[in-house]
């Protein structure tokens, strides 16, 4: 039997006393993907993949590994490692038992188990620290000891929880790159939680978006940038101006939105607005732009309050008629564009709104 799918998660409930951590999360997961769960604290992820993991058993829904129903299974029946941010490395133990474990674990016989130890040291680049215990390593060489530890079973489905969440900022780009180009070499799924969006972004095949125990949309890095589709997953993506409102008018492709800063013209895509209707919809940042052509539908008075920089980016914090704050950003230097701190008169092309819903 061909298997289709590494992980699927068929709604699953999971309810502590009266609060649900979990309410009807169903994904799927295709043969070495890589999937990233995002979204704020409190919101779900971190029991979702403890309900995969085995470490929580879930109060309805079913979770299939490989094709194989494991909801009733124990964790060292399901064919997954786990890597959680603190590493959880066992601190009297040296870097080579410690990679060893699994397969000790699993009786391979002391000479084969310690060949596969050695290649799987050098190929993390360790082998220098075989000897050393954890406490004498740095956080990056941790992560690689925990990571080696957690693939040289070479399991189905490695579970992250916030995996380099505890590292410097300055080590974390270079840790995503091995962990990416590691997860394509060894076709092995991983499914990573975090709350930060530029992980999720850079490194998720699937980016699946959670909020209060459910989830809000998945989908390509792109789809959720470009076609979020709830004001929450836009107001959580970063540079989105997010407006809130009521349909005035549908005609043909296009709706008019009031709004407490005005009213604009938005492609209705593949919806169905009814006039009356409560509305909300998004343009991105860098979208927007400074004294807008003439017979732009989109305009709006708005007054700059200040510029920030970063490298090529030019963000412009602007306040709205609502009092709400827009974001306008400017990519290189477009001198003719600048903008001054003070009133600022901005719109933007009618395909770049995006309706939810
Ligand atoms: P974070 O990023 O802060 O870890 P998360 O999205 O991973 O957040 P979870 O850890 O899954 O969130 O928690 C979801 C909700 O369930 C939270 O409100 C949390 O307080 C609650 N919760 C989690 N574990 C338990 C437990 N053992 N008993 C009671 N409530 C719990």
């Amino acid at each position: 039997m061909s298997v289709e799918y590494d992980l699927e998660i068929v709604a699953l409930r999971k309810k502590y006393g009266g609060f649900t951590a979990v309410d009807d999360v169903s994904l799927r997961v295709g043969k070495g993907q890589f999937v990233c769960l995002l979204g704020p604290s409190g919101c779900g992820k971190t029991t979702t993949l403890r309900c995969v993991a085995g470490l929580e058993e879930p109060d309805e829904g079913d979770i299939l590994i490989g094709g194989r129903n494991v909801t009733q299974d124990p964790p060292w029946e399901r064919d997954i490692a786990m890597m959680f941010q603190d590493f959880a490395l066992f601190p009297h133990m040296t870097v080579e038992k410690q990679v060893g474990f699994g397969l000790e674990m699993r009786k391979w016989p002391a000479l084969k188990r310690d060949k596969r130890v050695a290649e799987v040291l050098k190929a993390f680049e360790i082998d220098r620290f075989a000897n050393r215990k954890p406490g004498s390593l740095s956080g990056g060489q941790r992560q690689r000891v925990a990571l080696a530890r957690a693939m040289i079973t070479e399991p189905r489905l490695l579970l992250l929880d916030e995996p380099i969440g505890a590292l410097d900022y300055s080590l974390r780009e270079t840790v995503m790159i091995e962990l990416k180009t590691l997860q394509r070499r060894t076709g092995i799924s991983f499914i990573w939680v975090t709350h930060d969006q530029n992980e999720a972004f850079s490194l998720g095949d699937l980016v699946v978006v959670m909020n209060h125990a459910k989830i809000e949309q998945q989908g390509t890095p792109e789809e959720i940038l470009q076609r979020p589709r709830t004001p929450f997953v836009a107001g959580f993506v970063q540079g989105n101006n997010v407006f809130h409102g009521k349909v005035e008018d549908v005609r043909g492709a296009e709706a008019r939105i009031g709004t407490a800063s005005g009213s604009f013209v938005v492609p209705v895509l593949d919806l169905k607005p009814q006039p009356g209707q409560a509305a909300s919809f998004s343009v991105r940042a860098e979208r927007l732009r400074p004294a807008p052509p003439e017979g732009w539908p989109n305009r709006l008075a708005t007054s700059c309050r200040t510029v920030e920089y970063f490298g090529s980016v030019r963000r412009y914090i602007l306040e709205r008629p609502d009092g709400e704050v827009m974001k306008l950003d400017q990519f290189g230097a477009e001198p003719a564009f600048l903008m001054a701190e003070g009133a600022a008169e901005i719109g933007w092309p009618t395909e770049a709104g995006v309706l939810h819903g």
